[in-house]
């Protein structure tokens, strides 16, 4: 196999339960049970399982505690929830779900549409969150949503992205995931911004979130990857949007991710063919088809027979 720079494994996040629920019509929490535990048969060991945002906002994840409250019975799996603020961390953290990951709008547009405040009273609110999520015995990552693009503002300045992630460090943040939420972003600029915010934030996991609304999706895990980032968030079935984000659809697809990392020699720990019995559970609970290639195709190639007529 020609010499490709990848790292030997990485640590995908399944996000699918939040990211790819939160635009659809609410599903019922045992349907909800059975995607989860279909989620972590596939292997995957880190897993975001809710959100603590406003129900009237985003009913969808309006049983965030009594999800939190079943996360016992898979003690192996380390599950986080988001949080877009102080009142969503309290919530979590009284759920007894102290591992937070904060969203902070990297623009104004998004900021104001998505949280009601601007950008910078979002890193600012950082220190408490981070602090909560510490007395809990937790962790807070701050995820910079709108890293390289903003449906209102446009282009996001990367210096910008930049004073974000060192500042939001400074005030206690002890992971940063950079968030392509409307999917546009190419694998030139993922590797310029993640070098930028790591040489900003050393001894920081820089995480990235991608969505696949205009097909550069995996193209932008395999140039983060090639630059030895291995915290990677992916969806089952390619689930999901953003409800604030015009535009954003398709969250990447787990299995394709697998699928491009194991085939080139990246271990993931998970199971395609159990991501695809997963994404069919999340077919069935959501009632649509998803928009996965790969599950679409059924999985890995498998030869049929010549024909010898
Ligand atoms: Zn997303």
């Amino acid at each position: 196999m020609p010499y490709l720079p990848l790292p030997r494994a990485v640590d995908l996040r399944e996000v699918g339960l939040r990211d790819g629920l939160q635009l659809e019509k609410p599903i019922p929490l045992e349907e909800k049970l059975e995607l989860l535990g279909a989620v972590v048969a596939t292997g995957v060991r880190r897993v975001e399982a809710t959100s603590f945002v406003s129900p009237k906002a985003v009913p969808a994840l309006a049983d965030a505690e009594q999800v939190v409250d079943e996360l016992k019975q898979w003690p192996d799996v380390h599950f986080s929830a988001l949080v877009a603020g102080l009142g969503g961390a309290r919530r979590a953290v009284a759920a007894g779900m102290p591992e937070l990951e904060y969203v902070i709008s990297a623009s104004d547009g998004h900021s104001l549409a998505n949280a009601r405040r601007t950008s910078a009273q979002a890193v600012d609110a950082v220190a408490d969150i981070a602090a909560l999520a510490h007395e809990a015995g937790g962790a807070c990552e701050a995820i910079i949503a709108v890293a390289w693009d903003c449906p209102f503002d446009g282009r996001t300045p990367a210096d910008h992205v930049v004073d974000i992630a060192r500042k939001a460090v400074d005030l206690g943040a002890d992971r940063l995931c950079l968030g392509d939420t409307i999917g546009t972003t190419t694998p030139g600029r993922v590797v310029e911004l993640v070098e930028a915010v790591r040489a900003a934030c050393p001894g920081r996991d820089v995480g990235v979130h991608f969505h696949n609304t205009r097909g550069a999706g995996l193209a932008c895990v395999l140039a983060a990857a090639q630059i030895g980032v291995t915290q990677i968030d992916a969806s089952v079935g390619g689930l999901g949007g953003c409800p604030f984000a015009p535009g954003a659809s398709g969250n990447i697809a787990t299995e394709e991710v697998v699928y491009l990392l194991e085939e080139s020699g990246v271990s993931t720990g998970i199971d395609l063919d159990r991501v695809l019995e997963a994404a069919a559970v999340a077919e069935r609970a959501v009632g649509h088809a998803l928009s996965s290639n790969l599950y679409r195709a059924g999985g890995r190639l498998q030869p049929r027979p010549r024909r010898t007529d």
